[in-house]
């Protein structure tokens, strides 16, 4: 247990490169919430004791509560009622006081609290702060001296109507019909409607500055993170008006630099969006990218393709671009992929199977982590695959969004399959 413990501390020092040390991290995970849900009350006095003999008990409590834990049946009620009781348990405090490390596989446009930044936006209690404005139709929310056709000011806080606003933005809205004829397509539909929503203000340069990134840094401190993994893509983005916006993403990275004492890694992400215009962008953002890591080069550390799995571009289409990236960066640019994430209509043959093979049985050399990879599930032949490359290629794993996305069974996730073929992954992704 001791060097489990050594190896949770360190894992921030596996940054983009294969994490074989930090599955520990699942059974910390996992075992936290089957403490919760089985004794809570025993778990100070088992973890107060330092002796040998104890920590050796104690992990074999942990494995206990984990077994429990995966035999147990999980709907979304009962994983909200262990979600509660975690947070409440002592050995949730007392890995809430453990160095957590670096946060693999975040989004930017995902981080912070949707409540505290919508709360600040309608309060406008920052330097050069606009109105902000979002239209009822399609939820998006605007900040701008006018509002535009269709906006109305962001209902006060305390009201009701703003309240709903927020469960609509982070999709616990009771009025969101998930259940109709193909519910994984709309809640991966609304999941991207949800960055689109917020991507305005967030990057509205006084409300980035002032707001945004100091939110995001203290929420990981907080944590007791000393680092983090940002997936992102600079160019176009802190602006305050379109006119003025970034196209080369070197504000903003500049920004991310000026960060004092937190090590930040930028994963940079192409759009697989299958449309022309997206074709030619790549290949511009493609050059702007090679440059952003000429400039920050401690910092851009690697690329991705993100989004549209399914309907969008395929990854053999998209090896030159591939390759373009990994020769011009001399190699130094690592490919961290999203593969197999998504499961569309049919759970047979979809491209985000084909894109998963693709990426372990064509790539050359083969992509540096994968992301998700939840095809392992459906299909033997990726765990094959996976299992047979060399050198192993890492998986990225977010249990809590694959759940919520419905791209996995409740009773039997794909990392249990990881963790008992002994494959490296880091969790919390
Ligand atoms: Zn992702």
């Amino acid at each position: 247990m001791h060097g489990r413990l050594v190896f949770v501390a360190v894992q921030s020092a596996q940054l983009l490169r294969p994490a074989t040390t930090v599955r520990c991290r699942l059974t910390a995970n996992i075992a936290s919430k089957a403490a919760a849900k089985t004794c809570p009350a025993d778990l100070a006095s088992v973890a107060a004791k330092t002796c040998p003999e104890d920590l050796e008990a104690y992990e074999r409590q942990l494995l206990q509560w984990r077994e429990d834990l995966l035999k147990c049946g999980m709907d979304f009620q009962s994983l909200r009622e262990i979600l509660q009781a975690v947070q409440q348990s002592d050995l949730q405090r007392f890995f809430e006081q453990l160095p957590k490390g670096v946060d693999n596989h975040v989004h930017l446009l995902g981080m912070g609290k949707r409540s505290y930044l919508m709360r600040r936006l309608a309060a406008q209690d920052y330097d050069g702060a606009f109105p902000a404005f979002w239209n009822p139709q399609t939820g998006m929310i605007l900040v701008a001296k006018h509002a535009s056709a269709g906006y109305v000011p962001l209902p006060d806080p305390a009201s009701s109507e703003f309240q709903t606003l927020l469960e609509f933005l982070t999709m616990q809205s009771k009025q969101d019909d998930s259940s109709g004829l193909d519910p994984v397509s709309h809640a991966w539909e609304e999941f991207e409607k949800c960055f689109d929503r917020i991507e305005q203000p967030f990057f509205f340069e006084p409300f980035f500055r002032a707001v945004v990134l100091p939110h995001i840094i203290d929420d990981l401190r907080y944590h007791r993170d000393y680092g983090v993994e940002l997936r992102m893509n600079p160019c176009d983005k802190l602006w305050s008006f379109p006119s003025d916006r970034d196209a080369s993403g070197q504000k903003l990275l500049e920004l991310l630099k000026d960060v004092d004492d937190f090590h930040i890694v930028v994963i940079l992400t192409f759009n697989k969006a299958n449309n022309e215009a997206n074709r030619k962008n790549n290949w511009e953002k493609a050059r702007s990218f090679l440059n952003l890591h000429r400039l920050f080069p401690d910092m851009v550390r690697a690329f991705d393709f993100v989004g549209c799995e399914d309907k969008g571009v395929q990854l053999k289409e998209l090896k030159d671009i591939i390759l373009y990236m990994r020769r011009m960066s001399k190699f130094e640019l690592k490919l961290a992929l999203h593969a197999g994430e998504t499961s569309w209509n049919d759970d047979t043959v979809t491209p985000t199977t084909t894109n998963s093979k693709y990426a372990l049985q064509q790539l050359e050399p083969g992509p540096d982590r994968l992301a998700h990879v939840c095809t392992v599930n459906r299909d033997f032949k990726v765990l094959d695959l996976l299992m047979r490359r060399a050198p192993e290629v890492p998986v990225e794993i977010c249990i809590t969004s694959n759940l919520i996305l419905k791209y996995c069974p409740l009773l039997n996730h794909h990392v249990t399959i990881l963790e008992s073929s002994q494959h490296p992954f880091v969790l919390g992704a």
